[in-house]
């Protein structure tokens, strides 16, 4: 058997998706900006997908710019946030220690250029308050960049609350929503919303296309120079094939989001409660905000990199954190911000599922991964040391 369970990584396309892109490679392949009735009907299905994004987030077709994917939007909105303040002399940001990469490190350029940045406490559960966004708010305060849903540990904020927060101290609200979409019910106008990034491939659309809404009114500042596409304010052919993908991927997922939340959060709680079966070990993030498909725990004297080995072998393919940080032995930055010491942050698991995993693959998870602890434990020499009282349990 094999189970796929990292879908906060990437998710497999929907046969929707795919079967709304293929017209647009093999017979409506025009590029947009051209007269001709080719590149017209293209121009025309551009519309209609900035039709159908906008209407799921209940924002008007021209407050969205298609871009990349998540990380461009992340970076777009930031930078142009900072570009409005900077002009009014505002220099302070506010956001959170456990944002993703495409906030942490844009917000880590604009400090070398002289911004203040207020990295919020996300406390042991990985939740903030309205109330603390509240007081890290400055005169000089120019936006509040803050994670919709964690990718790593699944936690869900405040996000209206904040939205109000801001809008009441006439500060910018940048959300990356990037996991929530989809998953979640998003109204940028019930909730404040300024500013928020999107990833198709995140909700079963194609990889490399994305979202960044744009609040009427707030200008946006260009990173990539060239054609006058998106209003000026992101240049090159329009991605036609991969747009169109999206948006029948986003309508799709919206249209089910009731059912496909029940039936994956039910998995999700089997799959928390089996695991919390196995000893020393602990949940991250809260039990209640969380993603529906969102399953995170720690090992204690075990290493997360060799647990995905062995368990890529069993066939269970799995995560130890963001896919961005795999790879590097530095452990999660989202755990080390909730708290986890280094030793317990390094044996972290990620299994993040949706509507396509079944209750037997589950039963699976829940076989293999309890033996694959308990089998590197029993080669572990940290492990010896702890059960022979030579090192303290943490968990
Ligand atoms: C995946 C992800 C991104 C990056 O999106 P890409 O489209 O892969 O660039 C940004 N933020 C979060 C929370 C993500 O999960």
């Amino acid at each position: 058997m094999t189970v796929y369970a990292d879908n906060a990584a990437t998710t497999k396309m929907s046969r929707r998706a795919i079967e709304a892109m293929l017209p647009y490679m093999e017979t409506t392949y025009g590029n947009p900006s051209s007269l001709h009735s080719v590149g017209q009907a293209a121009a025309e299905a551009l519309q209609r997908a900035r039709e159908t994004m906008a209407g799921q987030i209940g924002c008007q077709a021209k407050e969205i710019t298609f871009t990349s994917g998540g990380s461009e939007a992340d970076s777009q909105a930031i930078l142009s946030a900072a570009a409005l303040g900077e002009k009014k002399g505002k220099k302070h940001i506010v956001s959170t220690a456990f944002e993703h990469h495409a906030v942490l490190h844009t917000l880590d350029r604009l400090r070398e250029r002289g911004f203040e940045i207020t990295l919020l406490d996300v406390h042991e559960n990985g939740v903030i308050t309205a109330r603390e966004v509240a007081s890290a708010i400055r005169e000089d305060t120019c936006l509040v960049t803050i994670l919709y849903a964690n990718n790593e540990i699944g936690t869900i904020q405040p996000v209206s609350e904040i939205g109000a927060v801001c809008r009441e101290r006439g500060v910018l609200f940048h959300t990356d929503a990037v996991q929530a979409a989809g998953h979640l019910p998003i109204d940028v106008n019930r909730e404040n919303i300024d500013l928020m990034s999107l990833s198709a491939h995140k909700f079963r659309g194609p990889k490399g296309i994305g979202v960044l809404y744009t609040r009427k009114g707030v200008p946006l500042t260009s990173i990539i120079e060239g054609g006058a596409q998106e209003r000026g304010k992101r240049a090159g052919t329009e991605n036609i094939p991969a747009i169109v993908g999206m948006a029948a991927a986003f309508e799709e997922a919206c249209e089910h989001m009731e059912e496909n939340s029940a039936k994956v959060s039910s998995l999700r709680d089997r799959l928390i409660a089996g695991l919390s079966a196995v000893p020393h070990s602990i949940l991250n993030g809260d039990r209640e905000r969380r993603l529906p498909g969102n399953v995170n725990f720690c090992f204690e004297g075990i290493e997360g990199e060799s647990l995905l080995l062995l368990l890529d072998r069993a066939g269970v393919f799995a995560s130890s954190g963001s896919a961005c940080t795999s790879g590097s032995l530095e452990p999660s930055h989202v755990l080390l911000a909730i708290g986890r010491p280094h030793e317990i942050a390094h044996g972290s698991l990620r299994l993040s599922l949706n509507e396509e995993n079944t209750p037997e693959e589950i039963e699976y998870i829940l076989k293999v991964v309890p033996e694959t602890v308990s089998y590197l434990r029993s080669i572990s020499p940290v492990w010896r040391d702890l059960e022979c009282g030579k090192r303290k349990f943490m968990l």
